[in-house]
Parts: C-alpha cells; sequence; structure tokens
C-alpha cells in the first residue's frame, strides 16, 4: 500500500494540491469546478469521468455551499462510486478465485504490459493460499515469451505447461493445459496470451479460437479474461483497452506500474469508458507486488 501512495504520489501531488489550492480559498465555486475539470483531465482521468464529476459537482453546487474539506470528501466518494460502478453487489476485493471449481483467468494485453509478471504474482499468491495452480503458456508467438513465464512459474513453484517449439498453435496449448487441469484437479489455470496489437484481426482469431477450446473442454470452468493495462500508458493505454476489449470479451483489468506513474488517473478511465472492473492492482516487480483493487484504498492514495 505504501508502494501504491508513493508511486500515486506522483499523481497526487499533482492533483490533490492543485485541487487543495483551488478548494482552499473559499467555497467552491464555478470557477473553481472549471480548475478541477483541467486537473481531472491532466491526470488522465478521460472526459467522460470528467464530465461525471463535473455534472455531479454543479448539481451539488446548486443545492448548497462546499467548503473545502467537504468539496475533497464529495470528490473522493464521487470517485470511488464510479470506480465502483461495474462490480457486482457482491465484490469483495481478493486475488484468489472462487473454490470448488476450475477457474481459468486468460491473461491479455500488449507485449511489456506485464502480464508475465502478474501471472507469477497471482499464481504466488493463490499457490500460498492453497489453490492448486497451472500456468498455461500459450504465447507461443515469442519464444522468450515461454522461457520468462517458467521463469516466474519456478518461482512460485507452479508448473508451466507449453509446447515445443516455436510458432504452435496457441489453442493446442490451452487444449493441453485444460486436460492437466482437469487429471491434476487444479482451482486455478493461467492462461498468458500473445499481445500482438498491431494485427487486429490475428489476435481476434487466436483469441476466439482459445474461447472456444475453453468452452468445449472446460464447460464448467469459471472464465475470467484479464487485460493487462500499463498504467503509465495514461489515454494511449485506454485505446489498448478498447481495442482488447473487442478482441476478448474482458471481464476485467489488472492495472500495473502503478507505482511511479503520474497516470493513475487513467483507472476512473477504463471504468467509465469501458464498463470494466479494476480486478488487481501492480505497484512493483516484485513476487508480492499485486493488490486486489480497492476504490477506496485508490481513492485515498490519489487524494489524501
Ligand atoms: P509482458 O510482456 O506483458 O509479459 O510483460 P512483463 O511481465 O515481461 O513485464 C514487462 C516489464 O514491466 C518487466 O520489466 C516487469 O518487471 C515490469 N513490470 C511489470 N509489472 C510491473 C509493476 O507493477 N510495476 C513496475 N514498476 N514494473 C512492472
Amino acid at each position: 500500500l505504501k508502494k501504491l501512495r508513493r508511486g500515486l504520489g506522483k499523481t497526487r501531488q499533482g492533483l490533490v494540491n492543485q485541487i487543495k489550492a483551488v478548494v482552499g480559498q473559499g467555497p467552491l465555486n464555478q470557477d473553481g469546478v472549471t480548475e478541477i475539470e483541467t486537473l481531472l483531465l491532466q491526470a488522465d482521468v478521460g472526459v467522460t469521468a470528467t464530465d461525471r464529476v463535473l455534472e455531479a459537482l454543479q448539481t451539488k453546487l446548486r443545492a448548497e455551499t462546499l467548503p473545502p474539506d467537504e468539496a475533497i470528501d464529495y470528490l473522493k466518494q464521487l470517485l470511488r462510486e464510479m470506480l465502483e460502478e461495474p462490480y457486482q453487489k457482491d465484490y469483495a476485493p481478493a486475488i484468489t478465485p472462487e473454490r470448488g471449481t476450475l477457474n481459468i483467468w486468460l491473461m491479455t494485453g500488449v507485449n511489456g504490459a506485464g502480464k508475465t509478471t502478474t501471472i507469477g504474482k497471482i499464481t504466488h499468491v493463490a499457490k500460498q493460499s492453497g489453490y492448486n495452480c497451472l500456468i498455461a503458456a500459450a504465447d507461443t508467438f515469442r519464444a522468450a515469451a515461454v522461457e520468462q513465464v517458467k521463469v516466474w512459474g519456478a518461482r512460485s513453484g507452479v508448473d508451466v505447461i507449453a509446447n515445443p517449439g516455436q510458432n504452435t498453435d496457441p489453442a493446442a496449448v490451452v487444449y493441453d493445459a485444460i486436460a492437466a487441469a482437469h487429471s491434476r484437479e487444479s482451482d486455478l489455470l493461467l492462461v498468458d496470451t500473445a499481445g500482438r496489437l498491431q494485427n487486429k484481426k490475428n489476435l481476434m482469431t487466436e483469441l476466439e479460437k482459445v474461447r472456444r477450446i475453453i468452452d468445449k473442454k472446460a464447460p464448467q470452468a469459471k472464465v475470467e479474461s484479464l487485460l493487462v493495462l500499463d498504467a503509465t500508458l495514461g489515454q494511449n493505454g485506454l485505446r489498448q483497452a478498447q481495442v482488447f476489449s473487442e478482441a476478448a470479451q474482458l471481464t476485467g483489468v489488472v492495472l500495473t506500474k502503478l507505482d511511479g506513474t503520474a497516470k493513475g488517473g487513467v483507472a476512473l478511465a477504463v471504468v467509465q469508458q469501458l464498463g470494466l472492473p479494476i480486478r488487481f492492482i501492480g505497484a512493483g516487480e516484485g513476487i508480492t507486488d499485486l493488490r486486489p483493487f480497492s476504490s477506496y484504498e485508490f481513492v485515498e492514495a490519489l487524494l489524501s
């Protein structure tokens, strides 16, 4: 949490001090709201989410005056509510999945986003919590990717299913991995996929094929499709997210590299523009640097 706070400190200094400078001079007024708009956009919160904040602030100001502290509290509450919108009512922040069934988590995202690292972090936590895990190295496009995922598998003590040879079919690897997961009675199968965004059609075809194999071989499994997104990309990351959301039937987002970025506000843009919940956040390169997303923690780290 400290790392997240420190990391988001860059956003925070940019954001909270400036917001305080705006609201600290007395009750919030329309000029103040316009300044807050600029600040939110600079923090990569995005147009859609910013517009919603402004609308709510303006409505509130019509009914009452907002002294500085109340204005900050109200802003925090607004941001929290917006971040919580895509979650199911019973959502409780946790890294590990449901017990008593096979969970398959398809990890997507462009190369360098932090997919492999995130898989390593998740399996580490899951294994420590007593889950029987397996990794499918289905990024068969890059030989290095298979090696890298094996390194993380070894680190967390989790087996990796891979096909020897380059350019093997990712769907075939997933097929083998599901068979292995069934025979070992695994709780969680993490699938590393290729992240070639340059060719959207290939990406879609590949992911669709993998989905078909999962539906056929493991119809009972609880499937999640998680996009791993590099927070330091800010609004550019949002465009990537849009492409993946068209290709991968995403169910959530993992926001990485929140340590040391001034672009933490992108979380709000992702949630508001794509309607996807942020599931986990990465705040470092180490195996323990993953946290389940909590809107409360996030907003406190962003605005306190
Ligand atoms: P992949 O290509 O998507 O599998 O990305 P990798 O998992 O190989 O990560 C790319 C780089 O980002 C590596 O140098 C990781 O150490 C680094 N990385 C991943 N997650 C984080 C994070 O949360 N914080 C920081 N600072 N670096 C990260």
